[in-house]
């Protein structure tokens, strides 16, 4: 019976859902009919945005809406692509980056969620560190808003001249791609053990540096949480490079605390162990951590049982031998106090430690300009010299499916259903581009 076949058949039992399920199959058919186009059309625009010469052809600009609104990065939700379902197409889609844009080189590291991979740019030759994340981890373990507050972190921190800078962010079905700077100096985990201990002066230089960098984040409202050695990293020059924003707590207001139970068990301040709140303070517990570490070649309050070093870290008091100068021993028990509301940096934060007797040979200015000739050049014969790295990692074979995902390529700029990680992918405007 057609739809409009209804004479008699309306009051036939059954007849409403007769005509129910034909106009729903109707309705489905159609639905299915424009995904389909949709899909089709969203296909052939991310060839063309992927494509630069074909973007900057007249007639493409003016189809994709390009030259439209454009001075209003954030009013150009009004294009065609937006009329279709697509968000905040802004004009770095221009420069859509890829991952067969890289040759993927020597696995460098490995963190929680997948590789760190030392990886040459195929247009210009240049080395990034590119940090694959597998999505299927992330979302096992929750994550998610970890890896979107790392994402936003580096975005909003690259800048700065001991935080990792970030270019790119892209994604495919199955991986997430951070598109770092390269460090290649080594972990400072890694230096120190192959030392046992670094001399005064070289754990001021780290310390100061390290400090400049937390002091900058929380000035952003930002704690790092999970400051530890391997998080450390050195430039070719020697400097501090802190990287993994992925335990960063966002939004922080100077007063503002947070009760997230994370960071690495030798660190962890009492505060966080006991699942109380906590702020910014933390961080100047985890410098006094590393510092310690440093200067005497094992963490504070460590031992190999966990459950005894959780205790010592709550009721034991700090321990200092005296072979390190008073200074560096007032700081440290300023640091390493157990009640946050007496750690040194609880007012004045950053500012705190720069007085200190224990930095009094650091001028911040010349610090922070990397004027200061560091400490310990780490050698290196060039971009493609990974000594200082494991070689648990860079003796793995790189995968070969790394460059070749491209068809999977999802730009959550303008793709709506980009998983659990929508506005991942990121590409700096024209005018910041570092390639
Ligand atoms: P993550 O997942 O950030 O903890 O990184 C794991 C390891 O990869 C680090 O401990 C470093 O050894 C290495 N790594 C991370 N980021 C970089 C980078 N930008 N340059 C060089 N090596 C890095």
């Amino acid at each position: 019976m057609l739809l409009g076949d209804n004479n008699m058949a309306v009051t036939e039992p059954g007849c409403d859902l007769t005509t129910y399920s034909r106009v729903r199959g109707i309705v489905s058919f159609l639905t299915a009919f424009i995904k389909e186009r949709k899909m089709g059309l969203n296909d052939f625009l991310q060839k063309l945005v992927s494509n630069p010469q074909i973007c900057q052809h007249p007639d493409v600009r003016v189809f994709l809406q390009f030259d439209q609104n454009k001075p209003e990065k954030d009013e150009q939700n009004n294009s065609a692509l937006t009329n279709l379902g697509f968000e905040n197409l802004d004009s770095s889609t221009e420069t859509l980056v890829k991952p067969s844009d890289f040759d993927y080189l020597k696995i460098i590291g490995k963190g929680s969620f997948g590789k760190v991979v030392l990886a040459r740019h195929r247009d210009n030759g240049k080395y990034f560190a590119v940090k694959v994340l597998q999505k299927k981890m992330i979302l096992k373990k929750k994550e998610q808003k970890h890896i979107m507050v790392e994402r936003s972190v580096l975005l909003k921190n690259v800048k700065h001249p001991f935080l990792v800078g970030m270019h790119y962010s892209f994604q495919t079905a199955d991986k997430l791609f951070f598109v770092l700077d390269y460090v290649n100096g080594g972990e400072l985990f890694y230096h120190l053990q192959r030392e046992r201990v670094f001399l005064e002066p070289r754990a001021r230089f780290y310390a100061a540096e390290i400090a400049s960098a937390l002091g900058y984040l929380h000035s952003l409202h930002i704690v790092y949480r999970d400051l530890k050695p391997e998080n450390i990293l050195l430039d070719s020059q020697g400097h501090i490079v802190l990287t993994d924003f992925g335990l960063c707590k966002e939004g922080l207001e100077p007063s503002g605390t947070t009760s997230t139970f994370c960071g690495t068990p030798e660190y962890l301040a009492p505060e966080v162990l006991r699942k109380q709140p906590y702020d910014r303070t933390v961080d100047w517990w985890c410098l006094g951590s590393v510092l310690y570490e440093m200067l005497y070649g094992l963490p504070p309050f460590y031992s190999r049982n966990v459950a005894e070093m959780y205790s010592n870290i709550l009721h034991k008091p700090l321990l200092l031998k005296p072979n390190v100068s008073n200074a560096a021993q007032e700081l440290l028990e300023s640091l390493l106090q157990k009640d946050p509301r007496k750690r040194l940096g609880v007012r004045e934060d950053f500012m705190e430690l720069k007085f200190h007797p224990f930095f009094l040979p650091i001028n911040w200015d010349n610090l922070l300009a990397k004027k200061m000739t560091a400490p310990f050049i780490p050698t290196v014969t060039g971009p493609t010299d990974t000594r200082h790295f494991d070689p648990e990692f860079t003796q793995q074979p790189v995968p070969s499916s790394l460059g070749k995902s491209d068809d999977l390529l999802i730009n959550s700029n303008f793709h709506e259903a980009a998983g659990a990680f929508p506005g991942f992918s990121y590409a700096p405007p024209a005018e910041d581009t570092y390639l």
